[in-house]
């Protein structure tokens, strides 16, 4: 490819909204162009790489996942949804849109359901099974706030595998198969992947991993295990925690006390700053009282306090709240993971109440709220109740009057927990949960995920087959997810210097650029024969043969990242400059042998990126 022939679109500077390198040098070097808000196009130069490291995917994904490609349609029937029940529960992320005949359809934000109506309706017999698809294609997800360039967009590109197993040892090997196929994945684009299980993977039944990168702007925060042969490594969304003892202001455990619980007026007592202060004591005696309000939680709450309240909505995917609300009982020195406790009350979300729901569940404002005075079911973290013992003793918390505090609490005398359950958000410093070695943090991007989806989807979608006993059963489930551009951005985030990309050879849009000082008399034709001989080998050459300014050409080559440059000048002569994009200096080498030298260069850094 010549460069007149070749849409080359860089830019000096980025738009003022591009903070982060990938999005800059995206931008820059003229891969992508923003639409609109969240909407990215690919232009010539991008699309390269993007078809490269979809193809990297595609031949793990056929070859080492044991995976068949297909193409569902991006916009697809609503009615498919409603039978999953995500209709209702996707919410705004899903864009829905109707036909000119008044029928519901959803621009695609994942493809369950697409896949388990494909399968289901040829489905008769253990023999089929498993079934094992995938798709790279467009998806649409309504962010809130797309950012980051195509890091967090509205439109992007995933790729998704789906596989329908007949049982759990079935989906197991299905699941084994797509992470060894991660990994190589990662590894053949350079990456350095940190595999994030959702259990500890002692546990087996259902399984999820992240595999994610660690990056500064990285959307999750991730707790490491720095015994590397421990190797724990968790979302703090789902994060655990070897249990801490609470312990007084001496350090000492508190016993268990006869006393009954009494109040004491502490006004102006309305944080744990001032109750430290009021009862000169530590906040690991104080027991933290939290009303949050329940968004869709399918937890059975009948006869739980308060729950008489609360309209229980059927549905066919299973009943659920449209909202509830719940009292969170923790040592006051923790914090409550919303995503842990989301995943407790098995809700879409948990906020927070806002003052006059405190009122009316707590009897008393934010800083009162008391365990034993609540009105609706208590969530006890197990900083405060384990295994049906008391953690805390002799505690401190809010009496549900205002301007009162009561003491002498004791866990499971006073109240009893309606769910005893591990919300608390973990922490530096806090210890491994299999080997005790303290915590270290770091922020990671996903670009990843297999999730083993159980009968979720079979259940509410009815499918059935029958098995080997001649029984009729319903299979179970698998998914597993790359995000493509994302991806791409990442290896760009990983790999830059102040010029631009420094782009590894699997997915460097060309391979080899040539540039010649001008493009005529000897060095042109020194030029076209390097060129020539490369593109004959089945290189991927970029010719620069643009009337420009060799600084322009060179500033240019450098910010797309082209992985090594040829440059012709007539001083050189019969040398010319080999120059890897990562390297400091150029090295003189004859002309005569610059291409099989080029040639050389790409078959190794191909190589280093061999899985
Ligand atoms: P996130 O937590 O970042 O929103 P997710 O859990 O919603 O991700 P999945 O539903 O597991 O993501 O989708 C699979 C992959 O698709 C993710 O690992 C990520 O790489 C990619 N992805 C998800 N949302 C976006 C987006 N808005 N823009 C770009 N890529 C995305
Ligand atoms: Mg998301």
């Amino acid at each position: 490819m010549k460069t007149s022939k070749f849409y080359i679109s860089t830019l000096r500077e980025a738009p003022a909204e591009a903070v982060i390198a990938s999005h800059k040098l995206m931008l820059r070097a003229g891969i992508t162009r923003k639409l609109g808000n969240g909407l990215y196009t690919y232009l010539p130069l991008g699309l390269r790489s993007l078809y490269k490291l979809e193809q990297i995917i595609r031949e793990e994904w056929n070859n080492t996942a044991e995976a068949l490609e297909f193409k569902p349609t991006v916009i697809v029937p609503g009615d498919i949804w409603k039978e999953s029940g995500r209709w209702e529960t996707m919410g705004a992320q899903m864009l829905k849109a109707k036909n000119r005949g008044e029928q519901d359809m959803v621009v695609s934000p994942t493809a369950e359901e697409a896949f388990t109506v494909i399968v289901r309706d040829g489905l008769s017999s253990y023999k089929q099974l498993p079934v094992n698809l995938y798709q790279i294609n467009t998806k649409y997800r309504d962010e809130i706030r797309p950012r980051y360039g195509v890091m967090r967009g509205r439109e992007f590109i995933m790729a998704d595998g789906y596989t329908m197993n007949a049982d759990d040892e079935s989906l197991d090997e299905s699941y084994k198969l797509y992470e060894k196929a991660y990994f190589r994945i990662f590894k053949r684009l350079g990456l350095k992947i940190i595999p994030v299980r959702a259990d500890s993977g002692a546990m087996g039944g259902s399984g999820s991993e992240e595999f994610m990168v660690e990056s500064p702007i990285g959307d999750d925060t991730l707790i490491i295990c720095p015994n590397e042969k421990c190797g724990f490594a968790a979302n703090v969304e789902k994060a655990w925690c070897a249990s801490d003892d609470s312990v007084n202001k001496k350090g000492e455990k508190p016993s268990k006390t006869d006393l009954p619980v009494e109040m004491v007026a502490t006004p102006n007592v309305f944080s744990i700053e001032d109750m430290e202060k009021f009862f000169d004591e530590s906040p690991k005696m104080f027991i933290k009282a939290l009303i949050y309000r329940v968004i869709n939680s399918s937890l059975d709450m009948t006869g739980a306090n308060g729950a008489d309240k609360w309209k229980r909505v059927k549905d066919p995917a299973g009943d659920y709240y449209p909202l509830s609300y719940v009292c969170v009982l923790i040592r006051a020195d923790l914090d409550v993971n919303e995503a842990k406790l989301a995943a407790t009350l098995k809700a879409s979300e948990v906020v927070l109440a806002e003052a006059e729901e405190v009122l009316e569940y707590a009897g008393a404002p934010h800083g009162f709220v008391g365990p034993i005075t609540a009105k609706c079911p208590l969530v006890v973290d197990y900083s405060v109740v384990k295994d049906g013992e008391a953690q805390m003793h002799n505690a401190i918390a809010g009496s549900g009057k205002d301007g009162y505090h009561i003491t002498h609490v004791e866990p499971l005398r006073d109240f009893v927990p309606y769910i005893n359950a591990d919300v608390r958000t973990v922490k530096e410093g806090d210890k491994c949960p299999l080997c005790g070695k303290t915590f270290y943090t770091r922020k990671g991007n996903e670009l990843g995920h297999i999730f083993k989806l159980g009968h979720k989807y079979t259940k509410s979608m009815h499918v059935t087959f029958l098995a080997k006993d001649g029984k009729p059963a319903e299979p179970t489930m698998g998914c597993y997810g790359i995000g493509v551009d994302r991806t791409l951005a990442s290896i760009i985030e990983k790999n830059n210097d102040e010029k631009g990309i420094i782009w590894p050879m699997s997915v460097a849009p060309f391979q080899v650029c040539i540039v010649p000082i001008k493009y005529n008399g000897a060095m042109k034709e020194v030029a076209d024969t390097i060129y020539e001989k490369l593109t004959k080998a089945g290189i991927e050459v970029l010719l620069d043969d643009r009337d420009e300014r060799p600084g322009v050409k060179f500033a240019d080559m450098e910010l797309i990242g082209i992985p090594l440059r040829i440059t012709v000048g007539d001083k050189n002569l019969p040398n010319v400059e080999f120059k890897p994009r990562s390297a400091a200096e150029a090295e003189l080498v004859p002309a005569e042998s610059a291409a099989e030298k080029a040639i050389q260069f790409v078959k190794d850094e191909l190589a280093k990126l061999q899985a």
